[in-house]
């Protein structure tokens, strides 16, 4: 069956991105919770129909590893994307001061799994791996949202493409278009580098500078406490040339990976915590700027 608008009833907001907003809706037809993406476009009909047969793909094959797609429709020129509610929220609002390593194994796991299924079952590239774009729920699941399956939807996105922090890979800074799958290791070294240590790992204050660091200096390294084998996955990931990185099979067959294969780490508590953390922090912040008003 096909989603509608008419069927859905806002709930909250989710959080915003560069291309707009994400809110939490329930599906009246069926009762199921769902997160709606809404993403403004200026295109003509033709185009975001294109779109709408470009997502359908995601109907056809699903892995544990994947946000799951419900479905998505167009009102006047922005597309409604509709996929599985997270209740445990993205990474970046997860990770804390860093992630113990045993966890770090594990979403490292989960992560691979699902660049792996979106290359050999979808023959996708990701080309948009960062914290906010790993989602858990408080089941202690990790799964991938935000790829691009649509080479219609990523055109006219392109368009206002960087952020603040960029995961790009220096191959892709140096020459765009130069997109591959080691492209998306990086992306994923880097993520795990600053889900590790608590931070984004460049810090420059303008674009070009941080730009130029990713191309230049040498890549981050994980913090002093982890082991050798967590450091040598995350430089292998974060190598200069392309062509060195390792494959999605080899970083599954990584000590790093297989070494907590048969540890049983409990996620779902871990999820639990982490978001209670989360919300603590943000509790006390708010009341701080009730308490000391910006006057400006
Ligand atoms: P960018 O626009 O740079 O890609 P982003 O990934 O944060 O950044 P969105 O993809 O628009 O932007 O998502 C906004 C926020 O909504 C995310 O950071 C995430 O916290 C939340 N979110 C997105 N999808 C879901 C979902 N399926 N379930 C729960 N929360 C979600
Ligand atoms: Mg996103």
């Amino acid at each position: 069956f096909t989603i509608k608008m008419d069927d859905l009833k806002l709930q909250e907001e989710l959080g915003k991105g560069q291309y707009g907003t994400v809110q939490k809706v329930s599906h009246q037809v069926t009762n199921v919770v769902m997160a709606m993406k809404e993403i403004r476009l200026e295109l003509d009909e033709t185009k975001l129909h294109q779109i709408l047969m470009e997502l359908d793909i995601l109907h056809k094959s699903t892995s544990d590893y994947i946000v799951e797609f419900y479905g998505a429709f167009f009102i006047e020129s922005c597309v409604y994307y509709c996929m599985e509610y997270m209740d445990a929220g993205s990474l970046d609002k997860l990770y804390g001061d860093g992630v113990p390593e045993d966890v770090l194994s594990k979403i490292t796991h989960s992560m691979v799994k699902g660049l792996r299924f979106l290359k050999d079952d979808l023959s996708i590239i990701h080309r948009d791996v960062k914290p906010t774009n790993v989602l858990v729920n408080l089941a202690g699941q990790v799964k991938l949202c935000d790829f691009g399956v649509s080479g219609q939807l990523d055109k006219s996105l392109a368009k206002t493409n960087i952020g603040c922090q960029s995961y790009m890979a220096p191959e892709r800074i140096k020459a765009a278009n130069t997109y591959t799958v080691s492209s998306d290791v990086w992306s994923l070294g880097l993520s795990l580098v600053e889900m590790a240590g608590g931070k984004y790992p460049y810090t420059y204050d303008n674009m070009f500078a941080q730009l130029k660091a990713i191309v230049d200096e040498e890549p981050p390294t994980l913090p002093e406490e982890f082991t050798p084998d967590a450091k040598d996955f995350i430089s292998a990931c974060l190598r200069k040339d392309p062509q060195k990185r390792p494959t999605y099979g080899e970083l599954l067959e990584h000590p790093f990976i297989t070494k907590y294969q048969d540890v049983d780490v409990d996620m779902a508590a871990w999820a639990q915590q982490a978001l209670a953390t989360r919300k603590a922090r943000d509790l006390e912040a708010r009341q701080k700027s009730v308490a000391k008003p910006n006057v400006s």
